[in-house]
């Protein structure tokens, strides 16, 4: 099987890379434009292995049509973005471009590809992969979890763009009959994550000494998925997911920032004692709480019952196993890059 993976030298893009190669035998072309975002080192551990080519490239631009023609994909799985939150906040062009753009590109790109043979069509799956954002804060709402039904309500720049890219998808699905699957993972986290993000900041800077900042009070809720499971999750949808439907993903392991960057100190104080200056206990004597971000969801969990029962997939890794790995990975990365 062919697989073109838009975004594939990011966060999740790279995990899933190595998840495909380490538990099947399909070819991946990675479509990626290397943003600040990305993971550079990824590509020294992938380049050597056969099955894998990688392409340069913003998925806006006019050449993703030749690299469908050459490459003959079976499925086009689309996890580029610009991903971070706060960026979509001081500067949305970019996020406008990439994640509305760029998705329409693709799918104008991908409908020339599959054009009129239902032959091709029926081998073929466009995946887009999104976010629990798009539905917005579950605190303002009735519900207790997202499901596949939930209504978009989305509160940042980011999310909103990603809500109209999953327009978009739904929108190419119903009018043109693009074979078409959305995802909506809840947060994921592991190893390769930019330090942009919580988790590999709080842990950078636990370890630089540096002031850890917690938004407003800390108390936003997130359902926390590790990137292996995401990953898994991934791979069940390529197989076996049903052409037209949306999945959502998440671990049921919600927490919140707080007790989430309390759990990550207290990791780093057992595990990782060397680093902690002599004036402090513990690592969390670091935490400052600053200004919340404008519009800052308190609270997403997702319900993941519909993937969980119609492809036999649970997130597997406990919370306390991942942030365990995790640390470990960023320990030894920050080693090597500071
Ligand atoms: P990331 O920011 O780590 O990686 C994004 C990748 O996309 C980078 O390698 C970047 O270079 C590439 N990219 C950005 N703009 C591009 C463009 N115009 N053309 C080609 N490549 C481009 O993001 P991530 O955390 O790995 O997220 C991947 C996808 O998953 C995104 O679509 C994101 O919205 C979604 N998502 C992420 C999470 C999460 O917790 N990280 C949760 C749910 C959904």
């Amino acid at each position: 099987m062919n697989i073109l993976v838009t975004g594939g030298s990011g966060f999740i893009g790279s995990a899933l890379i190595e998840y495909i190669f380490s538990t099947t035998k399909y070819n991946i072309l990675n479509v990626d434009k290397l943003t600040y975002a990305s993971y550079h080192s990824f590509s020294k551990k992938i380049t050597t292995n056969k099955r894998y080519t990688f392409k340069k490239l913003d998925i806006c631009s006019n050449k993703m049509s030749n690299l469908l023609k050459n490459f003959q994909p079976d499925i086009l799985l689309h996890m580029a973005a610009e991903s971070h939150v706060d960026n979509s906040i001081n500067s949305p062009n970019d996020f406008i471009n990439t994640n509305i753009l760029g998705t329409y590109n693709l799918l104008k790109t991908t409908k020339e590809y599959l054009g009129s043979e239902s032959k091709k069509k029926s081998s073929f799956k466009f995946i887009n992969f999104s976010t629990d954002e798009v539905y917005g804060d579950l605190m303002d709402q009735k519900i207790r979890k997202f499901s596949e039904n939930t209504r978009y309500n989305p509160s940042s720049p980011y999310s909103a763009s990603k809500a109209s890219a999953d327009h978009l998808v739904n929108a190419w699905q119903r009018t043109y009959d693009l074979p078409a699957i959305t995802i909506n993972s809840s947060n994921n986290y592991g190893p390769r994550q930019h330090h942009e993000k919580l988790i590999p900041l709080t842990i950078k800077n636990a370890i630089s000494g540096k002031k850890i900042p917690i938004y407003g009070n800390g108390l936003q809720k997130r359902d926390w998925l590790y990137v292996e499971d995401c990953s898994r999750a991934i791979l069940k949808i390529i197989n076996n997911g049903r052409v037209g439907q949306c999945y959502n993903i998440g671990s049921r392991n919600i927490i919140n920032n707080i007790d989430l960057v309390k759990k990550i100190c207290k990791i780093l104080d057992k595990f990782y004692p060397k680093k902690l200056k002599k004036n402090l206990k513990s690592y969390f004597d670091l935490v400052k709480y600053v200004k919340d971000r404008p519009g800052h969801d308190r609270f997403y969990a997702i319900e993941p019952r519909k993937i969980e029962k119609e492809l036999k997939w649970k997130a597997k890794i406990k919370m306390s196993e991942g942030l365990k790995t995790t640390i470990q990975w960023y320990i030894d990365y920050y080693k090597g890059h500071n």
